[in-house]
């Protein structure tokens, strides 16, 4: 059952082709602060509920990083043993379907199973080149024009690497030589904020995939360890290093943890094996509340999901508007690093509040303040 309240969802449109076999809906959860925006899923199970709760997360992460967008997320149910021919008649018949609220009222992008090839296909269906972001570089408005800013750029991971800067100012580190980092998953957010940190000097001790989790204490060689990931598909084969299970980062003796991968990360049953001081979400909903609450009363700063990973977000708006990759990573790292700062600033103020706490109230003071 989708939950209504005071912000929405606006708006949920269910869809079908019987030709082509596409089932899909799109929910618009807010548009007070401009039209909803959100990336179109495309799983077998994919429920209009998961995908209101997701379009939610989306209103709030615009509002808080100040984006003249709200929230929106869109389903499509995948056939089993679908082909890629398939696949991309679904999102042409899907795109057409809801034309008549796009780009008015939803801005598409890529999520699970989409990605540039498919928001290519969303905007030519559409027939309007502001329908959807992620689209490839190479994708143009008028003829030699670059637009698409794809998410392989790693807007997210620059982000992440912004936020964790202003966390590292707040606690007063100072050399980041000294300062040791473990990122969990190493996939678009994770090795670009790697490169990041690394070209920064910080000590990048661990990282881990599906397969594993590889960890150094002098260090891991970033560009090495890029084209043991790329030759042989998986950072367990890098060397010299300890290699151990995917779970066992979240106990490292580290000084940060930055999670890129998987929802749930840390749990009930692991949050006490934690020495990082610092955590700094890069990958959605890597705890519950509950267990970041009880990190906060612990004393370890967490910068939750929706500060440190509106890289993304903030790079489709580039895109949206038309700027150049440049303009976009300027951009990118003037939001983080100004919404992580007035996060803690607000935290402080409030006695030491929750940081999520704090974001959510920024938010939603936000988009109350303009719908007035
Ligand atoms: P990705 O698919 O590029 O990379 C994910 C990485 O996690 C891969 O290296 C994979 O091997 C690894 N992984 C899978 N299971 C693992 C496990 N059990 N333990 C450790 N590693 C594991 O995905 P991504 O785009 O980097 O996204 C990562 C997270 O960040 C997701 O939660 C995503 O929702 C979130 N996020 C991504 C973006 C973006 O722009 N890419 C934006 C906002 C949030």
């Amino acid at each position: 059952m989708v939950e209504f309240d005071e912000f929405g969802p606006e708006k949920i449109l269910e869809v079908y082709d019987p030709k082509t076999k596409m089932h899909g809906f799109v929910v618009v959860d807010s548009t007070v602060l401009g039209p909803g925006k959100g990336g179109i899923r495309m799983t077998s199970s994919v429920t209009i509920d998961e995908v209101a709760k997701l379009a939610r997360v989306m209103t709030y992460k615009c509002s808080l990083a100040g984006l003249p967008f709200g929230g929106g997320k869109s389903g499509i149910v995948a056939p089993k043993n679908m082909t890629k021919e398939q696949k991309h008649e679904i999102i042409r018949a899907f795109s057409k379907a809801i034309k008549p609220i796009c780009p008015s009222k939803y801005i598409a992008a890529p999520d699970i199973n989409t990605a540039e090839e498919e928001m290519r296909i969303f905007a030519l269906a559409n027939g309007s080149m502001r329908s959807c972001t992620g689209k490839p570089s190479n994708m143009c408005v008028k003829p030699g024009e670059k637009c698409g800013i794809p998410h392989e750029y790693g807007s997210t991971g620059f982000g992440v690497y912004h936020a964790t800067l202003v966390a590292v100012n707040y606690l007063g580190w100072k050399n980041p030589k000294e300062i040791r980092i473990a990122i969990e998953g190493f996939g678009n957010v994770g090795t670009f904020a790697a490169k990041y940190l690394t070209e920064k000097g910080f000590k990048f001790v661990a990282t881990s995939d599906s397969k594993g989790l590889i960890y150094n204490k002098n260090g891991l060689d970033y560009s090495k360890l890029m084209k043991v990931k790329k030759e042989k598909g998986t950072v367990t084969k890098y060397a010299p290093g300890k290699v151990m299970k995917s779970e066992n980062i979240v106990g490292l003796d580290v000084d940060i943890l930055i999670t890129a991968a998987i929802p749930n990360l840390v749990n009930k049953n692991n949050y006490n094996k934690i020495k990082a001081k610092l955590i700094v979400e890069g990958s959605n909903i890597p705890m519950t509340h509950d267990i970041e609450n009880k990190l906060h009363k612990k004393g370890i700063l967490v910068i939750p999901d929706f500060v440190a990973n509106a890289g993304g977000v903030i790079s489709s708006y580039a895109e949206y508007k038309g700027y150049n990759p440049k303009h976009m990573f300027t951009l990118v790292e003037k939001k983080i690093v100004k919404n992580t700062k007035l996060v803690l600033k607000e935290a402080e103020k409030k006695k030491h509040s929750k940081l999520r706490d704090v974001a959510m109230e920024i938010a939603i003071s936000r988009i109350r303040k303009k719908k007035k």
